[in-house]
């Protein structure tokens, strides 16, 4: 865990840096509000200790903004202990509304330090692993349902910022019901997350993939043509039709059935419409036999094939 140390004393900042390495930490540190500001900017931080009085921008202020960026998904969240000078009872109920955690009265013990740190190195980890939760699927890693959908609507609202198509393919897995029933259920889990895997090398590092539903996965892709888009639901059908999946109870053949719209069919185009169009496209895929690609074509059902 990366810690920055904001103090203008400059030997006391090296001392507490010093002791901070030694207890096992990663440290930064800076003597003045602007230089502390770029670093939290730019390096992973995730504790700060502020010293209130620097000069330029002071450890309350800072607080305000380290506060605001993660409120706006700027930064990782931070866990700030402010250092208060002693007879300054005011700086505490300052400090704290203004977003610290925790803080030190001056002259303190450096036991105590190391104890606050190891404290707010506990409440770090702990809303690490709930944000973890909060948006990955646990079996297969993809974002869960929640997440995709808000990275859908977020990218909608970027491509029509920047005049750009924003792409969505609906993928399911074709009689995944039999592999269960066959191998049983814990196969099955392990094709998922074979097929999770395989979608996710397929797409381009700035498409996501999310978890839709048991066998289905949503993906969406910024920036993408309606070309694109078929190219990539033909690259991903192909990925998973031509290479078998190895599980503890064998080898299995596996197919995807894929809908595909993009936000080229029509200029105000919703989230809902686009799952809707690219969920009927693979209504008409499974229709069509399985292991097939259908596109919308116009937002109320008009399709077009592209494979197999
Ligand atoms: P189709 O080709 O029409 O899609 O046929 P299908 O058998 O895949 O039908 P459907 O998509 O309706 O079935 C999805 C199956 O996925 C049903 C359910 O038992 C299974 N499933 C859903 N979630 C999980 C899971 O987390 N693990 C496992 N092993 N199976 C799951
Ligand atoms: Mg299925």
């Amino acid at each position: 865990m990366k810690i920055l140390i904001v103090e203008d004393d400059v030997t006391f900042c090296e001392s507490i840096k010093k002791d901070i390495v030694d207890w096992g930490y990663e440290a930064i540190s800076a003597n003045n509000g602007k230089e502390a500001w770029q670093l939290i900017e730019n390096e992973d931080v995730r504790l700060a200790i502020l010293d209130t009085k620097i000069s330029d921008i002071d450890g309350f202020e800072l607080c305000r903004k380290i506060r605001r960026d993660i409120q706006e998904k700027k930064i990782k969240n931070n866990y700030i202990i402010l250092l208060i000078d002693e007879g300054r009872k005011d700086d505490i109920a300052k400090g704290l509304s203004m977003g610290a955690d925790d803080y030190l009265t001056r002259p303190f013990d450096f036991f105590e330090l190391k104890v606050r740190i190891q404290n707010g190195e506990r409440i770090i980890k702990l809303e690490d692993s709930c944000k973890r939760l909060a948006t990955y699927d646990p079996l297969t890693k993809l974002l869960n349902r929640n997440k995709i959908l808000e990275f859908l609507s977020d990218e909608l609202n970027r491509g029509w910022r920047h005049n750009h198509p924003t792409g969505v393919i609906m993928a399911d897995i074709d009689h995944f019901k039999k592999f269960n029933d066959t191998y049983g259920h814990s196969t099955g889990d392990a094709i998922l997350v074979h097929v999770a895997l395989r979608i996710k090398k397929t797409i381009r590092p700035y498409d996501k993939a999310g978890r839709y539903g048991g066998d289905e996965v949503l993906i969406v892709l910024p920036n993408c043509s309606q070309d694109n888009l078929k190219r990539v639901a033909e690259r991903l059908r192909r990925a998973l039709s031509e290479t078998k999946i190895k599980t503890k109870a064998g080898t299995h053949n596996i197919t995807l059935s894929l809908g595909g719209a993009s936000s080229e069919i029509s200029p105000d185009v919703s989230a809902n419409d686009l799952i809707q169009s690219s969920d009927n496209a693979l209504l008409l895929a499974k229709r069509k036999g399985r292991n097939w690609a259908v596109f919308a074509k116009t937002l109320h059902d008009s399709f077009n094939d592209a494979s197999p």
